[in-house]
């Protein structure tokens, strides 16, 4: 039987965790604040949110998250991670700290605090694939997709062509945090893929 209340998780050891808690309950979802390995089992889809990603890289290894992660990543399982977990959500990062490494998927490349230090942070309104009016986008120490690989397809672009949004299959990743602006489209079409995967 299909449970008509979607069974999300968000990855809850470091970040915005309860600004995505906040949006996908709004939104009608059952949300566990995912962080043991095996609560990954209770979830139809994972949310990775904003924060720093490579603190979240190595809490995720030292608490054993980072294989059952991939596992869930390469399952088909929808993910949706904004900056910092579209870092963790890419396959390459161009300037990864010493040793930081992510859980791929995205076939992608980034570029992590790519506009500058968090008082170079900006907002700005951002046409979307699919979305019939613009987002209201908040860059928060974002990065920005410096490569996009044959497999991903971009979804969203600024003015001068940089990409900050991508969807590939299950995956979806931004580099900006609709989490905290109101905007719920991007996690109302998570949790869509997430009632019909
Ligand atoms: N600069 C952060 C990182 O490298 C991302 C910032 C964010 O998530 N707002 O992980």
């Amino acid at each position: 039987m299909v449970a008509t209340q979607p069974r999300v998780g968000v990855l809850a050891l470091q970040g915005d965790v309860r600004e995505h808690a906040r949006v996908l309950s709004a939104l009608g979802a059952e949300v566990a604040l995912v962080k043991r390995a095996e609560q990954l089992a209770a979830v139809d889809g994972l949310v990775l949110p904003g924060g720093e990603s490579s603190v979240i890289d190595k809490l995720a290894r030292a608490f054993g998250l980072q294989q059952p992660i991939r596992a869930v990543i390469a399952g088909g399982t929808p993910v949706y991670g904004t900056c910092a977990g579209l870092i963790l959500l890419a396959d390459r990062i161009d300037d990864a700290i010493a040793g930081q490494e992510s859980f791929g998927g995205l076939d992608v490349t980034v570029q992590r605090n790519a506009f500058g230090s968090q008082v170079d942070s900006f907002e700005t309104d951002l046409e979307v694939d699919g979305f019939d009016t613009p987002t209201h986008a908040t860059f928060i120490r974002a990065p920005r997709v410096v490569a996009v690989g044959p497999a991903a397809r971009a979804i969203a672009t600024l003015g001068n062509g940089e990409v900050v949004a991508v969807a590939q299959g299950n995956l979806l990743g931004t580099a900006f945090h609709p989490e905290v602006t109101g905007e719920t489209r991007f996690h109302e079409l998570f949790l869509e893929r997430v009632r019909s995967a």
